[in-house]
């Protein structure tokens, strides 16, 4: 997962890029990038946070009113910083591209880009090979005169060639912005207008909570499989491209996004509020003796508001994060994930002392945070200690863009809930029904019919995943791990 940001303004954009960036920053904390445009193209990226990448000084030379932003967490690649977005080339226009997904046909596309067109791929990022294939099928279909039909049929071209899921933003100097959303509309993106200006700008997100923050209104979805294209007399042009069944990414509302943003109008806070309430009638089923209920922070914290509440039950933020900490998962390697969960939360034993304890959190996928919690737990006096998942049991790696590694990592595959508890110490472990997933998150919008939900169910809906796609991937993160422990990014 990414974050993506284009602002098309009247005003220097560099302040608006910067501090939409810093509402992206749960969606990738690896690297971050911004480019502007004056006529010329201004590029600025690093490794690490928003804040420490960018200062008075680099982004002074940021000039110009028309911008892309990026956050990155990685998926492909070493996580190097010539891997950080964005991306401009200067041939056969100036374009430059932001993206957030996974190219699933990388290593084919660029291979294919330098035997067909002696284009050199340099980097490990796939929205290289985006830019590229989305530049040359412009030059074929504009022959020198940019206009919004060649535009859209060089997006057609790209549907066509790349596979995997991809929210793309692009810059096409002289010409306008364009942005478009893959046929299954798996990865997020929205567009909003800012009408306080004399002519109006124009933006694209991942989330509406960077919109709405920067004072855009009329906010909106990208529809699936289709473009907008904003040109320099601000007319916006817009094109259903390509149809394919709507299969927006379920684990936005579980983890990623932020609670205040909404999603294919589905509010995630309201989403988490909703799988609570699903997951409460289970608990009740259970017949737990329960004394409090606490929350993991921060995602699962609405759930557990709600179960308390359904069940007539103490609620208690009984562990503490430390919010200097990032997200544990983005760490390489699990050793170091393993420590950094122990100094990330940390608990309230007044809460735990004597009591039967319900742990409520969104998703438990290799086991490591929850087998921490519940050993802190049991350290500060719990007597029981019952772990749930608002999510269902995850058991296959995500191909489009979220981190979940290897098949064999997953705590819950081939195991049962009983197996997994007694694996990660808790005295009972329960998850929510997939189908009670799907109808929570469904609730607000019933127009979506499913969700990409492949990470649970092994189904994915581009419907061309291999196994030999998926051993390749296990391999190449295997290898990526090995490397990282090379540098001594473990300990
Ligand atoms: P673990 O079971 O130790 O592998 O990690 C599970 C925790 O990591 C959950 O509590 C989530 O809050 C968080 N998490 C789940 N999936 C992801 C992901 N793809 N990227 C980052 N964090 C995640």
């Amino acid at each position: 997962m990414c974050g993506v940001l284009g602002i098309f303004s009247t005003e220097p954009v560099i302040g608006k890029l910067y501090t939409g960036l810093l509402t992206l920053q749960h969606r990738g904390q690896d690297s971050a990038g911004i480019l502007t445009y004056d006529g010329h193209y201004h590029l600025k990226k690093g490794n690490g946070l928003v804040r420490d990448i960018f200062d008075e000084h680099n982004t002074a030379r940021l000039r110009g009113q028309v911008g892309l932003g990026h956050t990155r967490y990685p998926t492909v690649g070493e996580g190097s910083v010539e891997d950080a977005q964005p991306f401009w080339i200067n041939y056969p226009y100036g374009i430059a591209a932001a993206h957030n997904g996974n190219v699933m046909n990388f290593l084919e596309l660029k291979k294919e880009l330098f035997e067909k067109s002696h284009k050199i791929i340099n980097s490990n990022c796939d929205v290289e090979v985006i830019l590229n294939i989305f530049a040359e099928a412009l030059e074929k279909s504009s022959r020198h005169d940019v206009s919004p039909e060649s535009i859209f049929r060089a997006v057609r071209t790209v549907f066509k060639r790349v596979k995997g899921a991809y929210s793309v933003v692009i810059h096409i100097a002289g010409k306008g912005m364009l942005a478009f959303r893959d046929p299954f509309g798996i990865k997020p993106l929205l567009f909003g207008v800012d009408r306080r200006l004399i002519v109006p700008g124009y933006a694209f997100a991942s989330e509406s909570v960077t919109l709405d923050l920067l004072g855009f209104s009329e906010i909106r979805d990208v529809p699936p499989g289709s473009a907008i294209f904003i040109d320099q007399n601000r007319e916006v042009h817009e094109k259903k491209l390509q149809a394919a069944p709507f299969k927006p990414c379920i684990f936005e509302y579980i983890y990623f996004a932020r609670p205040d943003s909404y999603l294919n109008k589905i509010n995630v806070y309201q989403a988490r509020v909703d799988l609570g309430s699903k997951l409460a009638r289970a608990i009740k089923k259970s017949g737990l003796q329960i004394d409090v209920v606490v929350p993991v922070p921060d995602s699962s914290r609405p759930a557990a508001i709600e179960i308390a509440r359904l069940l007539k039950l103490k609620y208690r933020e009984g562990l503490v994060k430390n919010r200097y900490i990032g997200r544990t998962f983005i760490m390489p390697g699990d050793q170091m994930r393993e420590k950094s969960i122990r100094h990330k939360l940390n608990p309230i034993a007044e809460v735990f002392a004597g009591k039967n304890v319900l742990i409520v959190d969104d998703s438990i996928v290799r086991g490591n945070t929850s087998r921490s919690i519940i050993q802190m737990v049991r350290q500060a006096g719990a007597r029981n200690v019952y772990f749930v998942s608002y999510s269902a049991p995850l058991t296959n790696p995500c191909v489009y863009g979220i981190d979940m590694q290897t098949k064999a990592e997953f705590i819950a595959r081939n195991a049962s809930a009983d197996e997994i508890a007694s694996r990660i110490g808790a005295d009972r472990v329960l998850y929510q029904e997939l189908r009670d997933m799907e109808r929570a998150v469904k609730k607000q919008n019933p127009a979506i019919r499913s969700f990409c939900q492949a990470c649970f169910t092994g189904e994915y809906p581009t419907g061309d995943v291999s196994k030999s796609y998926l051993e390749q991937i296990e391999k190449e993160r295997e290898e990526n791990k090995l490397k990282q422990m090379d540098l001594g990014l473990q300990y």
